[in-house]
């Protein structure tokens, strides 16, 4: 028994009591420790005598061993004639002490168990009374009982010291609450995730620290526990401190010895973690189960795509080999010639894939005119197109795009979009490709006007092997040309987006392509050769009359419609009555600034589309953003350099499609 400072009182009292019952000189009182009596109390003894006698087991030659032995009390009148003592080392021990007589009387609990031993010692040979004797006995019953308590107060002290390190060494949440939903015990981990000390969370009625939504969360399990039963469950609460978390809750009833629950443990997990790892690993799972699927079906389209072909050549290796037939027929050569070809066309696709597919394709970046890849591509699918009666419109720029970029492979992404287009629409249907481009990208349409994609599929198209109809009633194809366009179009910096307006109502594939300065001036550059085949109605404001004057009549040289002002408030009624497609705003003018002008303008439900062209002296990045934040589209500095005036004419959409003449229609 651990001996705090009230229980060695208690034992010092019952040995006062035995050494005046008894009128003894010495004694000691020993506790039962693992079976073993040690000393706890003792009175008028030496170090020598109490080492001696430091443990004491029963049967051990001493009044007290013997009493144990026995299971009473044991009355030694005189040591030196004891058979208990005869001849031992405890005899000398007890000699040397000044002893000459001892009783020891045990302690014994209400279950019949040694608690430990109380012994009285004297100097002379004695032999305490009847009526000392039942003192003692008395005593023993006494310390016996106020022992015991004590020692059920330690083991509680000790179990809930116990208790109190586990639960907050354990890591995990956990609670006790009462059967009024108050908490009546909370460990750290719990205030932590509920952001609170667990000072401002004992006493408080549940609902109050969780919030409404929370205890909404678990009030049926609290209900279910409270009615006697272990409850277990695996939810996602929305705790005030910590927000959403997955928790393992489990709840174990607190039942009184009469049945009645007083409450409920609660021991908590925080596993949100644990879910995101499943939750992963499910879609992993699903996405590898989605994998092998398009796996197999591949292999499933690859046998019929190659079966087709096969069987064709084998009809026409049987015709080659019978001489009764006309072996030599351009027509079975023809088709020869198309089934290989149509097998050669499968194969490199298969390769491409695959090396897309391993990140090791090679891409060129030569300084290329994407007219001439469209025109190509066109080019390329022409005997297709013709095969199928589609008619094909094909809407140019007036001015070349250049693009540093792999003119083989962006001819391959826009065939295989023009190889679509065809597939996937009955005959005689109607094509359309165009190639456009502003300052900083261009843009490549394929559209058609064939069976469409529902909006679902837009996206999915591009994943490797995938199509929408199964069926193969659209004729060959893997499932891997869209991939092909994606991966060749971003290894560009650029993106492709399907559109379709449903099912039957055709599909448009768009790609954008980003153009570089070093693009856009290699195209401005190249415009100096370029026929101008649109006219733009310009309207010049500037208070130089010169310059107005003579940009005027540059602008009029290549073909353009201009009109002039000379001041801010002239331009913008001008601007008003003639509604340019562009306006060319000089900054320093009289009346209004140009930038007033420009917001004037652009203030108007006419104004909001037309092209604004700041033209000022300073180049600065200021003036630049001044210009952008007045609502110019764009900023040149004068002297105009006209190539580049130019670009920005030429990259403005057409208001009615006819007005552009391409060199292919
Ligand atoms: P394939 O043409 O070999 O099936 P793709 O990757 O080129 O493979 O196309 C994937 C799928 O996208 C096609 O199977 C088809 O369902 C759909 N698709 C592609 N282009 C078109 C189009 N122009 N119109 C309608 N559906 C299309």
């Amino acid at each position: 028994m651990a001996q705090d400072r009230e229980s060695s009182a208690l034992l010092n009292d019952v040995l006062d009591a035995a050494l005046e019952i008894t009128g003894a000189d010495m004694g000691t009182l020993q506790l039962l420790e693992d079976g073993v009596l040690r000393i706890v109390a003792q009175k008028g003894f030496n170090a020598v005598f109490l080492n001696f006698f430091e443990g004491v087991q029963g049967g051990d030659q001493a009044a007290c061993g013997e009493a144990m032995r026995r299971g009473e009390r044991v009355i030694v009148e005189d040591v030196t004639d004891s058979p208990i003592f005869q001849g031992s080392k405890a005899l000398e021990t007890v000699l040397t002490a000044g002893v000459r007589a001892v009783q020891s009387t045990p302690i014994v609990a209400r279950s019949g168990a040694l608690i430990g031993m109380f012994s009285t010692h004297f100097q002379r040979p004695h032999r305490p009374d009847q009526r000392e004797l039942r003192l003692l006995d008395f005593l023993s019953q006494h310390a016996a009982h106020s022992i015991e308590r004590e020692q059920v107060r330690d083991a509680l002290a000790t179990k809930e010291r116990q208790l109190a390190t586990i639960t907050e060494n354990v890591g995990s949440p956990i609670t006790m609450c009462n059967r009024n939903l108050r908490y009546v015990f909370a460990n750290e981990a719990y205030a932590r995730l509920i952001g609170r000390p667990v000072g401002e969370i004992l006493g408080q009625p549940i609902a109050d620290v969780l919030g409404a939504e929370a205890f909404e969360t678990i009030r049926p399990s609290v209900q279910r526990v409270l009615g006697g039963e272990r409850v277990e469950y695996e939810t996602p609460i929305v705790y005030p401190g910590t927000g959403k978390r997955y928790m393992h809750a489990v709840y174990v009833p607190d039942i009184d010895v009469d049945g009645t629950v007083r409450g409920w443990f609660a021991g908590l997990a925080d596993i949100t973690e644990r879910k995101r790892v499943e939750e992963e690993l499910r879609r992993a799972e699903a996405e590898l189960r989605e994998a092998n699927r398009h796996k197999d079906e591949f292999i499933a389209v690859l046998g019929h795509e190659l079966r087709n072909p096969l069987s064709v050549i084998r009809n026409s290796v049987e015709i080659l080999r019978t001489p009764a037939l006309d072996s030599q027929s351009p027509a079975t050569l023809d088709m020869l010639e198309r089934q290989v070809s149509h097998m050669v066309r499968l194969v490199d696709d298969l390769l491409d894939m695959n090396r897309v597919s391993r990140g090791n394709i090679e891409f060129r970046s030569d300084r290329i005119n994407l007219a001439d890849v469209v025109n190509r591509a066109v080019e390329n699918s022409g005997a297709m197109i013709e095969n199928m009666a589609h008619r094909l419109t094909v809407t140019m720029p007036t001015q070349p795009v250049y693009l540093a970029a792999d003119s083989e492979r962006l001819m391959q992404a826009v065939a295989n979009l023009l190889s679509n287009a065809c597939k996937f629409m009955d005959r005689g249907g109607r094509i359309d490709v165009s190639l456009a481009s502003d300052t900083r990208w261009a843009v490549i349409r394929v559209r058609d006007h064939g069976i469409g994609i529902a909006s679902a599929d837009t996206r999915r198209i591009f994943e490797m092997f995938a199509q929408v109809d199964k069926s193969m009633q659209h004729g060959n194809g893997l499932g891997i040309g869209l991939t092909l366009v994606k991966a060749i179009v971003e290894q560009h910096g650029g993106t492709v987006e399907a559109r379709s307006d449903g099912a039957g109502r055709g599909s448009e594939f768009i790609v954008r392509l980003p153009i570089s300065a070093a693009d856009l001036d290699e195209s401005a550059n190249a415009m100096s050769d370029a026929e101008l085949v649109i006219q733009r109605e310009i309207l010049i404001i500037d208070d130089n009359r010169d310059s107005a004057q003579t940009l005027s009549e540059l602008l009029q040289a290549y073909g353009h419609k201009t009109h002039i002002a000379h001041d801010g408030i002239e331009g913008l009624e001008a601007a008003q009555r003639l509604r340019p497609e562009v306006v060319l705003l000089d900054i320093g003018l009289p009346t209004i600034s140009g930038y007033d002008a420009c917001r004037g303008i652009r203030g108007q439900p006419w104004g909001e589309k037309m092209v604004l062209v700041a033209l000022t002296g300073c180049g600065q990045a200021r003036d630049v953003l001044s210009a952008r934040q007045a609502g110019f589209d764009h900023h040149l500095v004068k002297p105009v350099n006209y190539q580049t005036l130019q670009t920005i004419l030429a990259a403005i959409p057409p208001k009615d499609p006819r007005d552009v003449r391409g060199p292919l229609n």
